[in-house]
């Protein structure tokens, strides 16, 4: 039964997982937490969740457990490893995966959760830092109805809208369609900042008209300001959103498709990545497109 006095396990508390778990303790939910780096479980440690010292500790003490770690290498580590989640792993048990990663990860861990009587649902994530502070995220599930809607009271926690696209692999096949979305609007937010500032405009109040407009998105909303302010930390990290679209890339290879937009944009944030700012927000687009024009943006907010 999937309820608040269900005991949860956590792996991952970093810019996501801290809040999104912060907002499961604030439900009163018995918590277990595993992260790589201590010191970014402290406030969670503080507001009453334990720690485990392994993803294999946590699952022993835990009925559902939640992963929000980075890369699908990570994944595998955290799941496979000889410490991880499925040496420890027993009927009855449910794992969400709530990183960004591989369709054919998510049906692995099914697989493997199912070989041992236990349940896995791939439940990854938008809304960004934003929507993970104040709850409001996106959530994309793939997996077993019933498992799904045994689920949702812990979604409903962390999210505002929950969809479930269909079985294991299709919440990251619909969080990988999100991504492609982005993709498209990151490199239309940078070019149509450095067009405006070129040409001469006030760049606050070119946002507050095409905000308002056909135009508006949460790119818009979220990230020009902090281009404008030349904040590049992250928010959401260049290195991650290459990953995303590398998975995507390589889906969309197999399936004969042909997705020059995404392409395009990947090739532009390996620039990002070679001028050192993989560990930078994806708003760092703007610094592979500045170069590019040799031109600079700045603050030009003069109210
Ligand atoms: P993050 O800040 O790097 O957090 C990931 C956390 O997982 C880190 O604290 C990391 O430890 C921990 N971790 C990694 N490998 C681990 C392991 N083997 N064992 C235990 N802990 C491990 O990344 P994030 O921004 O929260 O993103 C998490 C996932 O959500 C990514 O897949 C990302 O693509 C996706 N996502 C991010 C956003 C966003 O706006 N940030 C939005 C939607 C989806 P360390 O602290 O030691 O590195």
């Amino acid at each position: 039964m999937t309820n608040i006095g269900t005991t949860i396990g956590w792996i991952g508390t970093g810019i996501m997982g801290a809040p999104m778990c912060g907002h499961l303790l604030a439900r009163g939910c018995k918590v277990r937490v595993h992260t790589r780096t201590l010191t970014k479980a402290a406030p969670l440690l503080d507001r009453g969740a334990v720690w485990d010292v392994s993803p294999r500790q946590v699952i022993e003490q835990s009925d559902v457990v939640f992963t929000m770690v980075g890369f699908p290498q990570d994944i595998r580590q955290v799941y496979w490893g000889e410490a991880g989640l499925l040496a420890g792993l027993r009927a009855g048990v449910t794992l969400v995966d709530m990183t960004t990663t591989a369709p054919s990860l998510a049906q692995e861990i099914y697989a493997a959760a199912r070989a041992k009587g236990a349940q896995a649902v791939d439940a990854p994530v938008s809304g960004g830092d934003v929507g993970a502070q104040q709850a409001t995220l996106s959530i994309m599930v793939g997996g077993d109805k019933e498992t799904v809607d045994r689920l949702r009271p812990l979604l409903e926690a962390m999210g505002k809208t929950i969809v479930h696209h269909g079985g294991p692999g299709a919440g990251q096949h619909a969080k990988l369609s999100n991504q492609i979305v982005i993709a498209g609007t990151m490199i239309g937010v940078c070019e149509s900042l450095l067009y405006g500032f070129t040409a001469g405009l006030d760049l606050s109040r070119l946002l507050q008209s095409i905000s308002g407009g056909a135009a508006a998105c949460r790119a818009l909303d979220v990230l020009a300001p902090r281009m404008m302010q030349r904040d590049f930390s992250p928010g959401f990290l260049v290195d991650h959103f290459v990953k995303d679209m590398e998975i995507a890339l390589e889906e969309a290879g197999r399936m004969n498709l042909a997705l020059p937009g995404l392409a395009l944009v990947r090739q532009l944030y390996a620039a990002v990545q070679a001028q050192g700012h993989g560990r930078d927000g994806t708003q760092a687009l703007l610094l592979a497109l500045e170069t590019l024009s040799n031109t600079k943006l700045y603050s030009t907010s003069k109210e």
